[in-house]
Order: structure tokens, then C-alpha cells, then sequence
């Protein structure tokens, strides 16, 4: 029977296949695949109404390799330890493939977060804090969540209250958590970093002719048709960067349905709609299509799955249309639908590589918390300095007269935002060429997800082989 495996079994199909094309010790490759711990706690909640409702939460931590261990925290009636230790091992394997110095780790509650007051909700993440700051498994050195899957900036504002209100540590208590509300030390382009990773992903790969061609693609987003699952803040921020870039959505595919129209739909018209309607569905210029799983199936260049794991599965794989499927959610394609994929010939940009933006701009933060300044503070100023004294000597030198204009964007020097989305930027098109190196080196055996965990095997070898444990 097709797809029965679970979500860990999955990961660790994946890595096995990596780690079979490396030369390490195999009960090195033991110790980097198994999870190290895995807290599973209860609490009780006192609903409004009066009833009390037991609450499931877990916190895992998959490799201590490099501390501290950082993953974000997802609310999700589908959230338990399989799936928050397989989500952990993603995170060991996504830190290591855009170079973020932690180990993987991963939070959930078992709630569907819509079914909750505001206060509840509240109520529920601090006693979770209180919880995790009780067992160590929280803290700057120790292990630092982040948004996830039903959580955003306003939880992860709970979290960091509740942590300093606890802790004994006064000084550095603000980098217990990331994703934070810029006024409580998030950083800026935070909320936008993983969809704007998944775009300079998907534009990385379509820009190299030589893959797009077997595809029958010509390079370049412009024009490209791309179908998105899942509008949330992955989602969303990947569908608006990558409309920015020339592509076309689609369709989009929602928790209340799918929507199409070939000939492309505007993001912030059915943003607005939704905001207003609570739904896509009746949007001005879109069909509904009769299911969600209709909107995955639809045909277009680019399928970016950024809702939840396991959407593509063995049963479905086959009537995947889509020539490019991107990972913008952890696991939407299970290891059998990944196979099929392969063999006809899909490109897969694989999850731990695709939206590791998260986590990239998250180690920014809390670089940023631990020493206190915002990035780009002390040199903005003097790097425009020494722009317009360089302008000067050219115009001293020179018939060459400057507009205001040209003045203004040469002698712009970096801020915050712009060292964020540098970093970002550099850090995908760089990790993005390895991928394509080391699959080009295993060029029969290895697709781009095979390339990642050897990638990422590789690089946490390395630090277990300073121990001198393994020959
Ligand atoms: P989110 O809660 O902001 O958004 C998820 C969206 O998916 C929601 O709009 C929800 O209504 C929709 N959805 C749920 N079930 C669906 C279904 N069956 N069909 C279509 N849509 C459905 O979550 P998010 O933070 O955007 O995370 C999405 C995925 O990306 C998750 O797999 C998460 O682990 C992964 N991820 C998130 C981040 C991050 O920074 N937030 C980083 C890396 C990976």
C-alpha cells in the first residue's frame, strides 16, 4: 500500500538515500539521524464556558551537534511527536545547508488555533513557555523557537514575556525566541524572509537554461505560471515576490478551496477578498474548482505547496501537472510521490533548502538580540559619507554632473532591511549553486533533494569529526 510510512520514516528515507552516496562511518550516520529528545507534556485549559480541555504539546529537539537548537512552533490539530521529531530533523538539515550555526529543533500544540479567544490562546502559549523554561528546553544557548504553522509574531511576543519574566537572565533573555514584533527585538524582514526565500529559490532555478530546457521551459520567471497552496505568511509573501518578478499566478488553493484563471489572478484582488469574505471563493476573474486537491492538479509551470506536509502523495503524484514543484511548506511531497515526480522528470526544489529563509533571518535576530544594536546602525551614516566624497572627486575630476536622484540611490547606505535581504539573498544563490554541484556531481543517482542532505550530512559530519570519536 502506497504512502503508510510516517513523516520521520520519510525524512530518514531521504537521508538514507544521501547518506548511502557519502564514505561516512555508518554509525556516524546513526547518530546525526536519530533524534536526541523529545518532551511531551499535558496542561489543563479552563474554557470560557467552564469545561476543562486536557492540551498535548511537545517540544523536540533533533541534533545537539550545534547549540543552541532552533525550530519554529506550530499550532495544528495534526501536530504530534512523529510529525514534531521529523520537523526537527528538517531543521538540523536546513540549518546546515544555508550554514545557520544550530541544531534542528521543533515545537507543536495539538489546537486548532480558530477555535480559541484571544485570551485563550494566550493563556495556552505561556503556560507551553512555562512548560519548556520548567525542562530547559528553551532559552539563547539552549533552544530558540520561532513561528511555525498557526503562530506568528504575536505568540512568539508571549513567549519572549513570559521567558524574561522567569528567567534569571536579564541581559540576553530577548534572543529566546525569533519572529518577534519589531518593538520586543524582531527584525525587519522577518515576517516576509521564508516567502522571499522561496522566490529567489524558484528564480535561482529558472534562471539556468540547461535545466529548464529537458523541462520545455524557457529561463526566467517572467511569464511563468505558478499555482500556490496555501495563503498564510509563507504563502502569501512568496506568491506577492514571485508576481513581482514577472510570474503569473494561476490559482490558488486555501483551506476553503481552490481558484483559477489561465490567465492569471492579482494577488492583493483576492488578498482583499478574502480579507473581506473571509474566503478566496467568488473572487472577480476566478473559477472555483470543485476541490482543493483539483487546484494542485492544475496545469501550470510552477506548483508551490506552502501549506502543510504530505499534500502530494502516491495516490496524487501522477496528475501533478506542474513541470517545477517547489517546497515552500516542510514535507508537502512524501519520499514515493518524490520518486514518481522524479521519474517523470518534475524538478523538485526541496523544503530544507526552499524556505530556509525563516530560519536564515532568524539567526539574524537573534545575532541582533545578543549584541544589542540593530544591524546597519553604526556605519549607515559614514558609508554615505564616504559615497558622497567619492562623487565629489568624480565630479572634481570630471565633466560628470549627478542628479539628485543619482545621488540619492548611490549614496543610499544600508539599513537594516537591506543587510537582511543581503544576507538572504547572498545565502540562497550560493547555497543553490553547491545544490546544483554536488546533483550534478551524483548526476544519475542524485536529484536536488539527494544533493541537500549530502550537502547537509557533510557538513555536520565535520563537526562530529573533531571529536576524533569516529575514524
Ligand atoms: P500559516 O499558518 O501562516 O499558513 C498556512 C496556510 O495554509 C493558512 O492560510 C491555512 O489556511 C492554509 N491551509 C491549511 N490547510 C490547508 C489545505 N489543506 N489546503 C490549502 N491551504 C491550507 O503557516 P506558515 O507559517 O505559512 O507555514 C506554512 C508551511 O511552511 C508549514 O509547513 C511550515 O512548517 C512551513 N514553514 C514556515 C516558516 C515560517 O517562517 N513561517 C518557515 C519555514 C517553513
Amino acid at each position: 500500500m502506497a504512502d503508510i510510512i510516517s513523516f520521520f520514516e520519510q525524512v530518514n528515507r531521504n537521508f538514507d538515500k544521501a547518506a548511502a552516496l557519502t564514505s561516512h562511518h555508518p554509525d556516524l550516520l546513526t547518530l546525526i539521524k536519530n533524534c536526541n529528545s523529545v518532551y511531551h507534556f499535558t496542561f489543563p485549559l479552563l474554557r470560557a464556558d467552564g469545561s476543562i480541555e486536557v492540551i498535548h504539546a511537545w517540544r523536540a529537539e533533533h541534533s545537539h551537534h550545534k547549540l543552541p537548537t532552533k525550530g519554529g512552533i506550530r499550532y495544528s490539530l495534526s501536530v504530534n511527536e512523529d510529525e514534531v521529531v521529523a520537523l526537527a530533523a528538517l531543521m538540523t538539515y536546513k540549518c546546515a545547508v544555508v550554514d545557520v550555526p544550530f541544531g534542528g529543533a521543533k515545537g507543536g500544540i495539538a489546537i486548532d488555533s480558530k477555535k480559541y479567544t484571544p485570551q485563550e490562546l494566550e493563556r495556552i502559549t505561556r503556560r507551553y513557555t512555562f512548560e519548556l523554561v520548567k525542562k530547559n528546553f528553551i532559552g539563547p544557548g539552549t533552544d530558540v523557537p520561532a513561528p511555525d504553522f498557526g503562530t506568528g509574531p504575536r505568540e512568539m511576543a508571549w513567549i519572549v514575556d513570559t521567558y524574561v519574566a522567569l528567567s534569571a537572565d536579564k541581559l540576553e533573555g530577548t534572543a529566546c525566541v525569533t519572529g518577534k514584533p519589531l518593538a520586543q527585538g524582531g527584525i525587519r524582514g522577518r515576517s516576509e524572509a521564508t516567502g522571499r526565500g522561496v522566490a529567489i529559490a524558484t528564480r535561482e532555478a529558472v534562471e539556468v537554461e540547461e535545466d529548464m530546457k529537458p523541462l520545455g521551459l524557457s529561463r526566467g520567471l517572467a511569464g511563468k505560471r505558478v499555482v500556490v497552496q496555501g495563503l498564510g505568511n509563507v504563502g502569501y509573501h512568496a506568491a506577492r515576490f514571485l508576481e513581482q518578478a514577472g510570474a503569473v499566478l494561476v490559482g490558488f488553493v486555501e483551506y476553503e478551496g481552490a481558484i483559477h484563471n489561465p490567465k492569471g489572478l492579482e494577488l492583493a484582488t483576492v488578498w482583499a477578498h478574502r480579507q473581506e469574505t473571509g474566503s478566496m471563493l467568488g473572487v472577480a476573474g476566478a473559477t472555483t474548482l470543485p476541490s482543493r486537491e483539483a487546484g494542485l492538479e492544475l496545469d501550470c509551470d510552477i506548483l508551490v505547496p506552502a501549506a502543510l506536509e504530505n499534500q502530494i502523495t502516491g495516490e496524487n503524484a501522477d496528475r501533478i501537472k506542474a513541470k517545477i514543484v517547489v517546497e515552500a511548506a516542510n514535507g508537502p511531497i512524501t519520499s514515493e510521490a518524490s520518486e514518481r515526480l522524479g521519474e517523470r522528470g518534475v524538478l523538485v526544489l526541496p523544503d530544507h533548502f526552499v524556505n530556509a529563509g525563516g530560519v536564515l533571518v532568524s539567526y539574524f535576530e537573534w545575532l541582533k538580540n545578543l549584541s544589542h544594536v540593530r544591524f546597519g546602525r553604526l556605519e549607515k551614516r559614514f558609508e554615505e559619507g564616504a559615497f558622497r566624497r567619492i562623487l565629489g572627486a568624480i565630479e572634481g575630476a570630471t565633466d560628470k554632473r549627478f542628479g539628485a536622484a543619482e545621488v540619492a540611490a548611490i549614496t543610499h547606505g544600508a539599513d537594516e532591511a537591506d543587510l537582511v535581504n543581503s544576507g538572504l539573498e547572498d545565502t540562497f544563490v550560493t547555497a543553490y549553486a553547491r545544490l546544483r554541484e554536488i546533483r550534478n556531481r551524483h548526476r544519475d543517482k542524485a536529484d536536488l533533494r539527494t544533493a541537500a542532505f549530502i550537502d547537509a550530512i557533510d557538513k555536520i559530519a565535520l563537526c562530529y569529526g573533531d571529536l576524533g570519536i569516529f575514524p
